[in-house]
């Protein structure tokens, strides 16, 4: 182990300052991904600013029938919220697909945002990896990459992004909150994150020093009628190979509606805004939901061992536009 400092943050001010001081400070919400590669070495800041004090740990009505979510309300109690079970319902059940019930009551909403893939190379600092270490190489690449993404992939980096949540947040058109030095700022989940590109170190559009706040949910009532459908390897405590979170309004069996976005398939929260097109206007039906299916992983590209995660998510994303437009 390093030596760093540790200090507690009991006013947000205080936590974005001691940031904007350190380029090497992070902050520390549940640590759930923060303390378990501080073990590994692959993070290794100088400073440690705990902000769990901050008051961000509460999920407030916004007008008309929204949500906004503190960002360190806990993935457990954000999961089991009466409200977001009724209206989002999408949005429990990938929390509820992620995670151990330990993890989940401990990490926050805006840390799960931030969670850093899993990628093996990615977590062994003896292995050659593009996000660890910028311009060392992509061990995935001729190495072993079952689990590694079909979409959003580039020859610097082909890591998945490991969110369930974040999958949900981007069909439900979440909006992050921040507050960093420059002011305070509303960003849309969809932009939130970045694909790699030639910098897979990039992973968000966060600026050093800017704080999460919230997540805002803007009402949808259709959202009732929503699902997140998870495919992994043992049915507990796994990472997504394929998941699709849906929604879709219907009106006498044509969808007026749509949303469909894709987890352990792409480089970032995956939204399949294609797919959604393809949807509306049609009749509920398998010919319907093949279509979108097919659009959400156009482009797709294979590598060695993962090439079965594009018909894997295909027939995901069936599954659950079948199941949702069974809700009618
Ligand atoms: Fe590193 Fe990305 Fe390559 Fe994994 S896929 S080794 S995270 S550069």
């Amino acid at each position: 182990m390093y030596p760093f400092t540790f200090t507690t943050a009991n006013d947000e001010r205080a936590a974005r300052e001691a940031l904007t001081q350190n380029a090497h400070a992070r902050f520390l919400a549940g640590g759930t991904t923060l303390v378990d590669l501080m073990k590994l070495e692959v993070e290794r800041p100088t400073q440690i600013v705990d902000i769990n004090a901050l008051p961000f740990a509460s999920i407030d009505e916004l007008p008309g029938g929204g949500l906004r979510i503190g960002a360190l309300v806990r993935n457990g109690t954000l999961a089991n919220d009466p409200r977001v079970r009724a209206r989002y319902p999408v949005l429990s059940q990938a929390l509820l697909a992620g995670e151990s019930p330990q993890v989940r009551n401990m990490a926050t909403t805006g840390g799960n945002l931030l969670q850093r893939t899993r990628c093996y190379y990615f977590r062994d600092t003896t292995t050659p990896c593009n996000k660890r270490e910028p311009g060392t190489g992509c061990s995935a690449l001729q190495g072993m990459n079952r689990i590694h993404a079909v979409l959003g992939t580039s020859e610097h980096c082909i890591a998945t992004h490991p969110s369930d949540m974040a999958v949900a947040l981007s069909a439900l058109e979440a909006t992050v909150r921040v507050h960093g030095p420059k002011g305070a700022r509303a960003i849309p989940l969809t932009e939130f994150h970045l694909v790699p590109g030639a910098h897979p170190e990039r992973e968000t559009v966060l600026e050093h020093g800017e704080l999460i706040t919230s997540v805002d949910l803007a009402p949808l009532p259709w959202a009732t009628r929503s699902l997140y459908l998870k495919v992994r390897d043992r049915t507990s405590y796994a990472f997504a190979l394929a998941s699709a979170a849906v929604a879709l309004d219907v009106a006498n069996g044509t969808i007026r509606d749509a949303r469909v976005a894709l987890g352990g398939v792409g480089t970032k929260p995956w939204r399949a805004k294609h797919a959604e097109e393809v949807l509306v206007g049609r009749r509920i039906g398998s010919a319907a939901y093949q279509a979108a299916a097919a659009a959400a992983l156009d482009g797709a590209v294979a590598h060695t061992h993962n090439g079965f995660k594009i018909e894997l998510a295909k027939r995901t994303v069936m599954r659950a536009l079948a199941r949702v437009g069974a809700m009618a």
